[in-house]
């Protein structure tokens, strides 16, 4: 496996266990390949669960979780142990994306990486990913990681387009993986995403989808709970939009990051 799917189900705050597991079985029967979780969700086995439940070979399937600076520490050891738990939890053999979920706390680049090339090469993990990274911290990982960077999950929407970090992804060919793509709800109702859909004739959500789908590198995890929901971004992978579509969404002017900075004053 060496490409991710591009769109992925999230599942941050999907948390009630029965609710979470049928959505990831959802998911995986109507076409995602590619399912998001962290330690931080408290979900793990839930969606363990829904992968097991799911009429889809497991090979199939992109699995990523992060591990969390404060839930279990990014010491060496605690990277072990806490890529271990994780396994447990997943119920999994191994993880396909593991990445750093926030580079503060404990995460020392040097220490925190080479536990993460050594899970690698225990095959524990197939591939290496940060999350909320600047560029700088982008570099100096891509420095001391002797496996490739494999992605970087980063909130990233109409409202916070995050050109620069896209650029670096394209850059050095990693995976630019967007996160709260639809801004939490945000673009449910900007006027140019709702006016698009409607010329279209299709959802907010899935214009919002197309629009970042369209940049190379990009891959979306929108979070959905619902089979309304998710089927409803899945046709977001058959909506093309015009060159004029996409450049009027790129000029919104709007600025809002919606998820906590959680003390990583780098992000903007
Ligand atoms: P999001 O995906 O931008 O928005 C989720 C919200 O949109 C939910 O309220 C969901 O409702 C609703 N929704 C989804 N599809 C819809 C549709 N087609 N029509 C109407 N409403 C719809 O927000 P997010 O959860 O913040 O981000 C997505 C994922 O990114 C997370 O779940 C997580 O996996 C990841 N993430 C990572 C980090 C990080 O630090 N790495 C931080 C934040 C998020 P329902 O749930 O009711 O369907």
């Amino acid at each position: 496996m060496n490409r991710v799917p591009s769109l992925g189900l999230g599942t941050w705050q999907n948390t009630d266990t029965d609710q979470c597991a049928e959505s990831v079985r959802t998911a995986l029967e109507l076409g995602y390949r590619h399912v998001d979780t962290a330690q931080y969700y408290g979900n793990e086995s839930a969606v363990g669960a829904g992968i097991d439940a799911a009429d889809v070979p497991r090979e199939d399937v992109v699995v990523a979780t992060k591990l969390h600076p404060e839930k279990t520490g990014l010491a060496f050891d605690e990277v072990i142990e806490g890529c271990e738990a994780s396994l447990e939890r997943l119920g999994l053999d191994s993880i396909d994306l593991l990445y750093v979920h926030w580079p503060v706390g404990n995460y020392e680049a040097s220490e925190t990486l080479a536990a993460f090339d050594e899970l690698r090469k225990r095959g524990l993990i197939e591939h290496i990913g940060v999350s909320n990274f600047d560029v700088d911290l982008l570099e100096e990982a891509m420095d001391v990681l002797e496996a490739p960077l494999f992605a970087h999950q980063v909130e990233t929407h109409p409202l916070l387009a995050q050109d620069d970090l896209i650029e670096h992804a394209q850059a050095n060919d990693y995976y630019h993986v967007a996160y709260s793509p639809l801004a939490r709800g945000e673009v449910f109702d900007l006027p140019v995403v709702t006016d698009i859909a409607e010329t279209r004739d299709v959802s907010p959500p899935q214009v919002a989808l197309a629009w970042l789908l369209a940049k190379e590198n990009v891959c979306v995890v929108p979070k959905a709970t619902s089979e309304q929901h998710i089927a409803d971004n899945r046709a977001a992978l058959d909506l093309t939009l015009t060159a004029d579509e996409i450049a009027r969404i790129d000029a919104v002017e709007r600025e809002e990051r919606l998820v906590e900075r959680d003390g990583a004053p780098w992000l903007n």
